[in-house]
């Protein structure tokens, strides 16, 4: 690689940054261009649902680099600008204005946007999705309305986003309704009788958790929202409501590109898509995993980490593959937790501690016995060995592993 070399990064969010980051500690001489849709200095969004959203926290302190290291570094960042189309033939990519922009190598880190719900009233005011700090800021002023009462906020959806800003919500003095159509909260993460775990937390914080229901439309006043109302007819009224529903991968730039595109954009180990000359990381990465031997694509923040190391070799042309196992976390209330691996949906769970007092391991075992993941709830030394135990690939004794006085070193016969 020479100095005359140009790489563009497209997407200013924690892996686009990172990745520059990357590029310049393995000594990359040349041009680095970082195009971001947003006007802020790339920030990571765990805390949006969480220290920022409960007041602990400011934008700055979840920067991921201050505005003077990408001066620094000769990091060129385009705020507030989205790339509208990429020539993979050319080179090129494209400007909002119709201008190229051409490149060397390219990296796609474009990210998730969240999903909507269908149903009328939607498109209401104080309906809310939560991505960037904006919306975080919104859905607080929501609740906080004009006086020092807060209001009632009504969440779709209880997955991770919809249960943090719950608990904080909760915290700050917030009424809330979360509305669910599985049985249980998490259950696709967790299944059900660990989703169970949190279903029982926040209804002993005060949440009104209802699963197994659908929420037929947002009812709005003039424009505004000012309810749910449950296929059963029942409304319950809600001075905001907030979908999370999930999201969905920014892959258009990409398929439009010609790369292969499915669930996300398809990447091998190197994180190198269909195209050699372009890589994918973060959210929108779909990459063959070595140590799972799947494909994996995971909407984790330790991914758009982490990813970036690997994908700035693969652009500098040195072999490196990304066989980190999945991990993420979460904290609702005084509950901290991190899960690593990825569980079959058939997987059978087994504990080991204290479920009830929140002091707990789980285990996801496939037919086999086999760790194949894990998760830690207020006990924050067993990561490695929960990762030990799914790398082995050995059958575990059950009666060990439930065991707290077998260390779980000793757990595999
Ligand atoms: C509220 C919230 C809480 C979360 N909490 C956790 C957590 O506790 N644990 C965890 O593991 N993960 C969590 N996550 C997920 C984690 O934040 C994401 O996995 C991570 O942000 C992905 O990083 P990324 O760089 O791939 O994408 P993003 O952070 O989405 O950044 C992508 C950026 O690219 C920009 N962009 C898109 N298209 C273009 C274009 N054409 N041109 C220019 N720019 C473009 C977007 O505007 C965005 O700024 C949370 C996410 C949210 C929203």
């Amino acid at each position: 690689m020479s100095g005359e070399d140009t790489f563009l990064i497209v997407g200013a969010g924690l892996a686009g940054a990172r990745l520059a980051e990357e590029l310049r500690a393995r000594d990359f001489p040349g041009r680095i261009v970082l195009f971001g849709t947003e006007e802020h200095l790339p920030y990571e969004r765990p805390p949006l649902s969480k220290e920022y959203f409960a007041g602990k926290k400011q934008l700055r302190e979840f920067t991921v680099h201050p505005g003077d290291w990408y001066r620094d570094h000769r990091v060129e960042l385009r705020l507030g600008t989205t790339v509208t189309g990429i020539d993979a033939a050319a080179h090129t990519v494209t400007m909002p204005d119709g201008s190229t922009e051409h490149y060397d190598k390219l990296a796609l880190a474009t990210g998730s946007t969240p999903r909507t719900v269908p149903i009328p009233g939607a498109d209401a005011d104080g309906v809310h999705v939560l991505r960037t700090v904006e919306d975080s800021d919104a859905v607080l002023a929501a609740i906080q309305g004009e006086t020092d009462h807060a209001g009632w906020l009504a969440v779709i959806g209880a997955g991770w986003i919809g249960m943090e800003i719950a608990a904080n919500a909760r915290g700050r003095g917030a009424g809330v309704v979360v509305a669910e159509s599985a049985e249980q909260p998490l259950l696709g993460s967790l299944g059900a009788e660990m989703g169970a775990v949190f279903a029982d937390l926040h209804r002993a914080h005060g949440v009104d958790l209802r699963t197994n229901t659908s929420v037929r439309e947002i009812v709005a006043y003039d424009g505004r929202a000012s309810g749910i109302r449950f296929g059963d007819g029942t409304v319950v009224p809600a001075d905001a409501v907030l979908v999370a529903v999930g999201a969905r991968p920014n892959v258009d730039l990409a398929r439009d590109a010609g790369l292969a595109v499915e669930d996300g954009v398809l990447v091998d180990a190197s994180l190198a898509t269909s195209d050699p000359d372009i890589v994918a990381v973060g959210d929108i990465a779909a990459a063959e995993h070595p140590v799972l031997g799947t494909r994996v694509r995971v909407e984790h923040w330790a991914n758009a980490l982490n990813q970036p190391a690997v994908a700035a070799a693969t652009m500098l042309g040195h072999e490196a593959v990304y066989d980190r196992l999945p991990y993420f976390f979460t904290d609702q209330y005084d509950l901290g937790m991190e899960y690593v691996g990825l569980a079959p949906h058939d997987a059978r769970v087994v504990t080991r501690g204290d479920v009830h007092g929140l002091q707990f391991l789980a285990f996801w075992l496939d037919d086999e016995r086999r760790v194949r993941a894990g998760m830690n709830v207020g006990i924050w030394d067993a990561g490695d060995d929960i990762r030990s135990l799914i790398t082995s690939g050995r059958p575990v004794d059950l009666d060990a592993l439930t065991d707290t006085a077998v260390p779980l070193s000793d757990v595999t016969p």
